[in-house]
């Protein structure tokens, strides 16, 4: 049956974003910017003491464990960190919060393909600046008339990481503008621009667990801001829905806040290997951006990119790689182990250096 045309003049249809591919037979997973190391013991030993009320009861709807446990790391107030389910619902909510101009929000060109779809799906108008050719952003670009800005820091996929100055020059010619600086990727970059929280009261600074801290399964993210903003959003997802963060989340995110010590050696492994991938992969011949993630945005002046995404897939190992013209010569890989990235390595050597 075919729905008529008088319903669907009514529902809000939408492009939605499309996630990476999760498959479910082993492969070699490269993909979606997940940590390839587990999350610190203390989350599991958590995970395995949870009590038959953590699953009966309703989870606590301000999840005073979780944001305590982030405002002693973070050294800021309870009442400057709201905690969402990844920082997927996080950004949500902070569109439909401080998004509500006539004007239009501006971000890249080349990012976080998911902004696009929110701006649809909440009716915000948007414009889009384009990336230098090095796929820098201009941060003039940023200081003309608009209805808020958001760019992730490091941008994605391009990995490029702008220091908190270049944020600071956005802020300051943004005063009655919010700002939001995603930084998914920051813990493998460099200072995250929380450090500018107390001075400026237009900015969002958004973090996550999925990737440093690896848990995208638990899915955790969380914004910081001054009080006031953080209320806004705190009323908003009142008016949406309680409960978001389950008992698991909010325990076992607390618990991953524990162990400093394990979280930092997590990421100098990742940076290690990243550092080493960037070099083999520039000796093979392929163009890298000086990528601060834990991923790399790669691209080959001699072979196609999207064939050489296929090849890989086929012998089981998954990158990203997008149709956007833009972008489409070229790959996303996320940093894996180093024993993962050998055998991506080996592939290209076998393929490329022969
Ligand atoms: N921002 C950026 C730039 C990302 O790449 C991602 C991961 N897809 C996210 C936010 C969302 O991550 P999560 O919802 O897992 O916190």
């Amino acid at each position: 049956m075919t729905v008529r045309k008088e319903l669907l003049n009514n529902i809000r249809i939408v492009d939605p974003y499309v996630p990476g591919e999760q498959p479910r037979q082993k492969v070699v997973k490269l993909n979606t910017n997940e940590n390839p190391y587990p999350p610190a013991p203390e989350v599991k030993a958590v995970f395995d003491e949870l009590k038959e009320d953590e699953f009966r009861l309703y989870p606590d709807p301000t999840s005073g464990k979780l944001i305590k446990a982030l405002a002693d790391q973070l050294k800021v107030g309870e009442d400057q960190i709201f905690v969402g389910v990844g920082s997927d619902d996080v950004l949500s909510l902070c569109f439909l919060t401080f998004f509500n101009s006539e004007k239009p929000i501006l971000f890249p060109d080349i990012t976080y393909s998911f902004y696009q779809v929110w701006a649809n799906l909440y009716r915000i108008p948007y414009v889009c600046p384009k990336l230098d050719g090095k796929f820098r952003i201009v941060k003039e670009d940023y200081y003309k008339v608009n209805g808020g800005i958001i760019f992730p820091n490091p941008n994605a996929p391009t990995a490029i990481y702008e220091e908190v100055d270049f944020i600071e020059d956005i802020l300051r010619h943004n005063r009655d503008n919010i700002v939001i600086i995603d930084e998914a990727y920051v813990d493998f970059a460099g200072k995250s621009a929380i450090s500018l929280i107390d001075r400026y009261d237009n900015l969002i600074v958004t973090q996550t667990f999925s990737k440093s801290r690896s848990m995208a399964g638990m899915r955790i993210g969380y914004a910081v801001s001054n009080p006031e903003l953080i209320r806004c959003l705190n009323d908003v997802k009142y008016s949406f829905n309680s409960y978001t963060m389950s008992c698991a989340a909010i325990s076992c995110g607390a618990a991953a806040l524990e162990n400093t010590e394990y979280f930092k050696t997590n990421i100098s492994k990742i940076v290690q290997t990243r550092e080493n991938v960037k070099e083999q992969l520039r000796d093979l011949g392929f163009e890298c951006t000086d990528s601060k993630a834990n991923f790399l945005f790669v691209t080959h002046p001699r072979y196609d990119a999207l064939k050489l995404f296929e090849e890989l897939k086929e012998a089981g190992i998954y990158v990203r790689h997008w149709n956007d013209p833009k972008i489409k010569d070229y790959l996303r890989i996320t940093i894996g182990t180093d024993e993962e990235m050998k055998i991506f390595l080996d592939f290209l050597k076998k393929k490329i250096g022969a």
